[in-house]
């Protein structure tokens, strides 16, 4: 059995994808749960792109434990720097520099020489190390470079200490086949290619991301890169949740010593989704809602006499429980803080009498609690950052068009009453808010969605709004969907003016 190295770069690669930005308590809530989930290296920033990723990439590296923290740079001496400083404090630093590798990066978008090339990767790398041992090369575009130019540059990034070489697919590219010959390659062309680790970084452009990983890890690859329901530039990068789940599946084929807490898969997923305000879709793999549901009246039959027929996961495995249990106003403290136990929650006995009562409020509404709601119920208690309370709204309207909203805020301890006209209900009261907020920010994306089942679900409000260069999201949930509009909208301020 040997050991593989999981890299999660959930909010370096992924969140540079999403066009918001996401604040430090948002990054630190992410992080946690990605050790939680028993990663081994989180890449928390590129600490030279901004103010605001040096100082997440610092708190980050000051708060997170039990895992390395890795800043990623170019190949620049005063990234480097930065990088180095804003991981002063980590238990385990990490520095991830590099540089393009493939003809027409090199050519057309650094317009440097192969020669060049090699001597800024070197320089970066010695540089690098001057800070701390552990540094890892990225070969950026290596999926369509020169092989025994890729094979040249990374013999010499060894020699000037690097620990880790990253092979990626940056742009999607290879299939499963090559990608395992390419490490392959790397692996018998390498001087000292067995004194580091190397490590595939790929994404989805074509689909293949999770298989290409597979494909190296196959080939000896020792870490392997993801995020977090595969969020990242374009297509994606690949699931750190599939290729869990597949050598988890597969042990006897990979040999791999699978050191994760798949149970916290569910909830990682859950949390990055929340936070980022990307949806999972339905049907994707391991942490889709369809994932573990079996709709043909075969399957059903099949799984009621066994299981296995057409599960190839159990979902209690991914921290998904079997039974449904329906809760009520009728259950108590203690049925709550079980079930929450059972899906993931830990709640702290000074947090459950307020979790209780928020959960009463809710059950009084709609009578019937699923565990979505539930998981509604917490993360909104994670997610809201209002200094704003709703007093009361109401909403006239007339027409299908135009539509009045009046609403009392309460901030900084006093109320504020406002109203405005709208293009329908929603955006009468988007209005009346920047009335009283003083907002001016762009709306830029709303969606609702349903959280459980049935005419009395929660709506679940999602808003994404920008001002200058900065934009945020907001979510809002209620069984009333104007109520979690508003809030939603609130939360977005809220967080654009922290
Ligand atoms: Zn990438």
């Amino acid at each position: 059995m040997r050991k593989l190295y999981f890299f999660d770069t959930t909010l370096r690669d992924g969140e540079q994808s999403l066009g918001i930005t996401l604040n430090v308590r948002e990054k630190l809530d992410i992080a946690k749960q990605i050790v939680r989930l028993g990663v081994d290296i989180l890449e928390a920033g590129f600490p030279a792109s901004s103010p605001g990723d040096f100082e997440s990439v610092k708190i980050i590296a000051k708060e997170v434990k039990g895992a390395v923290i890795c800043g990623l740079t170019r190949c620049v001496a005063k990234d480097i720097d930065l990088c180095a400083e804003a991981l002063h404090e980590a238990e385990y630093p990490r520095i991830h520099t590099g540089i393009a590798v493939s003809p027409i990066h090199m050519e057309k978008k650094l317009r440097l020489s192969p020669q060049q090339v090699i001597d800024r990767a070197v320089e970066a790398v010695k540089h690098a190390k001057s800070y701390m041992n552990d540094v890892e090369f990225y070969a950026e575009d290596a999926s369509r470079s020169e092989k025994d130019f890729l094979a040249k540059i990374l013999t010499r990034v060894i020699e000037a200490g690097a620990t880790v070489v990253n092979i990626p697919d940056t742009v999607g590219y290879a299939t499963p086949w090559e990608f395992g010959e390419l490490i392959t390659y790397v692996k018998n062309n390498v001087k000292d290619i067995d004194r580091v680790k190397v490590s595939v970084h790929c994404h989805n452009d074509l689909g293949m991301a999770t298989a290409n990983s597979l494909a190296g890890i196959k080939a000896g690859a020792d870490q392997v890169e993801g995020t977090i329901n595969g969020i990242g530039e374009r297509a994606g990068n690949t699931s750190l949740e599939e290729v869990m789940m597949a050598l988890y599946t597969q042990k006897q084929n990979y040999g791999i010593d699978l050191n994760i807490r798949t149970k916290e898969i569910a909830a990682a997923s859950r949390l990055v989704s929340l936070i980022t305000g990307v949806p999972v879709p339905n049907h994707k793999a391991i942490v889709g809602a369809n994932a573990f549901m079996h709709a043909s009246g075969i399957h059903q039959d099949g799984v009621l006499k066994e299981t296995q027929t057409y599960e190839i996961i159990d979902p209690e495995i991914i921290g998904v429980p079997r039974s449904q249990i329906v809760l009520s106003a009728r259950s108590g403290r203690h049925a709550l803080k079980y079930r929450l136990n059972e899906l993931g929650y830990e709640v702290q006995d000074s947090e459950l009498e307020k979790v209780y009562e928020n959960f009463l409020l809710l059950a009084d509404k709609k009578q019937e609690v699923y565990d979505e709601d539930l998981h509604a119920l917490m993360g909104v208690a994670m997610s809201e950052q209002n200094q704003f309370k709703i007093k009361n709204i109401s909403v006239a309207t007339s027409g299908t068009q135009s539509a009045m909203a009046t609403i009392t805020l309460e901030f900084e301890d006093k109320e504020v009453k406002d109203a405005a006209i709208g293009n329908g209900p929603v955006d009468a009261v988007f209005k009346a808010i920047d009335r009283i907020t003083g907002s001016q920010a762009k709306l830029e994306d709303y969606s609702l969605k349903s959280v459980s089942r049935g005419t009395e679900a929660q709506g679940n409000a999602t808003v994404k709004i920008a001002s200058g260069t900065k934009s945020c999201i907001g979510k809002g949930i209620s069984t009333d969907i104007i109520y979690a509009s508003a809030k939603a909208y609130l939360d977005a301020v809220s967080k654009l003016n922290a």
